[in-house]
């Protein structure tokens, strides 16, 4: 067996062309035009990379985009302030605070001095909880994006097993939460879990977010499974590539260019062989972490808009 190709990067694609064609029809009905600026605290190497991405897509859509540069040193009174300052702004429909901030500072309790309304990454505890509830509510973006690629593979989700692999606030439990709002049985597993490969290979539905990188091997996967890898790792060791991805020409070609290969939480040439369905890494749940993130904003304006 070959797995086919959970395509993130043509799934986003395709939500934010929606996106921009909405953020156009806002501007025309009702002249707003959708806002989102990311708060960055100092000079994490990813999370620069990660908010440049965020910025540039949204301005793609048509969206007014901002990042508000705050230095390392910035205390949290600070930053509650610079989040008070967009809550009160009505140019400003999204606010997301790129994690992790600085230590020292209190991330719990600068996601709930967002107003959750504006809350596009859907960290806030009010829209965790209403999620819990099965509310209208602002989905957090990487699990809601791992449901919608599902959705537009025609993935049947109801009534099919699925075993979430890890159960950090922002993909693991969320994830689980979505999965079972999609009617299927769902398990989590953890670092506790005894034979976490035994608990993975029940599942029809495999999504793996653990954050080690090759972790679910081909013995994790039951034949004919969907497995969904959210993890993203730069592998940097040419010996580590090989055991990924074997003799596979192009990715050693890209080590050598740019010293660095991205992979996933899955091992990507055992998984291939038995799954039916993989989402690539890259390629699969990062371009959809972003799209989402734009169709919140979108959707924080046109509530607003409308409450107007
Ligand atoms: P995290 O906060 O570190 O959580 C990892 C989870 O995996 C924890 O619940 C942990 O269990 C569990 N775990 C760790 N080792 C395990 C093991 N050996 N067996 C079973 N479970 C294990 O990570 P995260 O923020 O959820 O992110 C997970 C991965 O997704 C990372 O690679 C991250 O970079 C990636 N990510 C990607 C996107 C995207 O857009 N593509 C977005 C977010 C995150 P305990 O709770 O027991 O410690």
């Amino acid at each position: 067996m070959s797995a086919r190709r959970l395509d993130g990067t043509a799934t986003a694609r395709a939500i934010r062309d929606e996106v921009t064609r909405g953020v156009a029809a806002l501007k025309r009905e009702r002249g707003a035009t959708p806002g989102l600026t990311v708060v960055l605290v100092g000079e994490h190497v990813a999370s620069l990379a990660y908010v440049r991405g965020k910025e540039k897509a949204a301005s793609e859509t048509g969206m007014r985009s901002e990042v508000l540069r705050m230095p390392r040193t910035a205390t949290e009174a600070e930053i509650l302030d610079a989040v008070r300052r967009l809550n009160a702004d009505a140019s400003v429909h999204g606010i997301l605070v790129q994690l992790p901030l600085p230590e020292g500072i209190d991330a719990q309790r600068i996601v709930a001095a967002i107003d959750p309304d504006k809350d596009v990454d859907g960290f806030h505890p009010v829209n965790a909880g209403r999620m819990l509830l099965g509310l209208p509510s602002v989905l957090p973006c990487t699990p809601a994006g791992v449901v919608v690629l599902l959705k537009r593979h025609a993935i049947p989700l109801e009534g099919r097993r699925a075993v979430v692999l890890g159960r950090s606030n922002i993909v693991g439990k969320p994830m689980a939460l979505l999965l079972l709002r999609e009617q299927c049985t769902v398990t989590i597993a953890h670092s506790r879990t005894p034979d976490v490969a035994a608990v993975a290979a029940e599942a029809d539905i495999l999504v793996a977010a653990i954050g080690r990188p090759g972790f679910v091997r081909g013995a994790f996967i039951k034949p004919g499974a969907v497995v969904v890898d959210v993890g993203v790792h730069a592998l940097t060791d040419r010996r580590r590539v090989r055991e990924l991805f074997g003799e596979n020409e192009a990715k050693l070609r890209a080590l050598e260019a740019s010293g660095s290969v991205l992979c996933g939480d899955v091992h990507p040439t055992e998984a291939e062989a038995r799954a039916s369905w993989l989402s690539p890494v890259p390629g699969g749940v990062g371009p959809m972490t972003i799209a989402m993130l734009l169709s919140n904003t979108l959707e924080a304006a046109r509530r607003c808009s409308a409450s107007v």
